[in-house]
């Protein structure tokens, strides 16, 4: 058994997975709303939503733990489940690596990983695991318990023993979110690092929104149940297709406004819009924290506003700033890489209006 390494792979790539149409209940409540979803070979897709969006009933759809009310699944073309075929879970050749890894205790990491190759000769499978644990580099480590592992260790573990049988779908369910914040980011590079080299086509299940953005080739955020948008992290970033997205990748200043010939009014007061395609009438005006920029009072006074600063965050290479203006709206973000002084009290901002997404809902 060898490794596929991306490289050795045709450039056209084919569909992995499809979910078509799946939908599940529970007790009346629907987990999955109709859900379709095509993954191609080798590629990583960051699924995201708030906590009981559906996210790993759909992972259970794939891996065959739960099986859907309606709908098909398909993987290399084949189908595993629909109205008339359920394939079981161990023969699908989908690996899955749980949030809390599931070792087996009372086992060696070698006889963890060997437990994913409990089906293939055994000097193929000792061989096979002996790659794997140098793949995520434990070789030295083979003999230990789980418990005498850092939780890095235990992740590349659950990793190898995944991806030992070379599964056709590798399915992570909240894989980095027991590691604390400097480890999880550099297991998560090195992780997806791997998986990229090997051309393992992967479904990462996440509710970090910066996770999402850093780590996969498209993003697929879902809401009760259903997709809302789905793209790569440009895209998903650059173009919301509406508040939900927005509010999920970033902490937005929302002001409520009408557009009227050129201009938005909101309670903070009229600024004028360059782009003219916006049509009149009630909007939702989102700016993020960085396109709010601190002024020179002596200068240009278009679209600015003056405020009070009543926090400060120092972020390293930015500043958070708080900002109460003089009416009664929620304060403003502003996300600054200017070092203002300590003692700075009132500040004139500056709206970036060509910067800003207006929303009807
Ligand atoms: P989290 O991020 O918190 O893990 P999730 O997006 O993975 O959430 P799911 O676990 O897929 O969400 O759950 C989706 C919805 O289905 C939730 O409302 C949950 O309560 C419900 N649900 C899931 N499994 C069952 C079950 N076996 N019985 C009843 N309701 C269930």
């Amino acid at each position: 058994m060898h490794l596929k390494i991306a490289s050795e792979q045709t450039e056209n790539r084919k569909i992995a997975l499809q979910v078509s149409n799946v939908s599940r209940h529970f007790d009346g409540t629907a987990a999955l709303q109709d859900i379709s979803l095509s993954v191609t070979a080798g590629e990583i897709i960051c699924l995201v939503g708030h906590s009981g969006c559906g996210k790993t009933t759909l992972l259970k759809m794939i891996s065959g733990i739960d099986t859907p009310d309606s709908g098909s699944v398909f993987i290399n073309g084949q189908p595993i489940v629909n109205g008339t075929h359920f394939i079981e879970p161990e023969q699908r050749h989908v690996g899955v690596v749980f949030q809390n890894y599931a070792l087996f205790p009372h086992l060696t990491v070698k006889q963890n990983v060997l437990f994913g190759l409990r089906k293939t000769p055994r000097a193929t499978a000792s061989a096979r695991a002996d790659e794997l644990l140098e793949l995520v580099g434990l070789s030295h480590m083979a003999a230990r318990y789980p418990h005498m592992l850092s939780g890095g260790e235990q992740q590349r573990v659950a990793l190898a023993r995944a991806l030992a049988p070379t599964p056709d779908i590798l399915l992570m369910d909240e894989p980095f979110s027991n590691l604390d914040q400097g480890l999880r980011q550099k297991v998560r590079s090195e992780t997806i690092a791997l998986l990229r080299k090997l051309g393992t086509t992967v479904i990462i299940v996440t509710h970090d929104a910066e996770e999402a953005l850093s780590a996969g080739d498209r993003i697929v955020l879902m809401r009760s149940g259903r997709i809302i948008q789905q793209g790569t992290a440009h895209e998903i970033y650059d173009q919301p297709n509406g508040r939900y997205t927005a509010d999920f990748f970033c902490n937005f200043n929302a002001l409520s406004g009408t557009i009227r010939g050129g201009r938005i009014e909101t309670a903070l007061g009229s600024f004028e819009l360059t782009d003219q395609q916006n049509a009149d009438g009630a909007v939702h005006m989102y700016l993020r924290p960085s396109h709010i920029y601190p002024v020179s009072d002596d200068g240009d006074l278009h679209n600015t506003i003056k405020g009070t600063v009543t926090e400060r965050h120092f972020l390293g290479e930015t500043e958070e700033l708080v900002v109460h203006t003089d009416d009664q709206s929620a304060p403003l973000r502003v996300r600054t890489a200017l070092r203002l002084p300590a003692d700075t009290g009132t500040i004139r901002l500056r709206l970036d209006t060509d910067k800003a997404f207006f929303f009807r809902d």
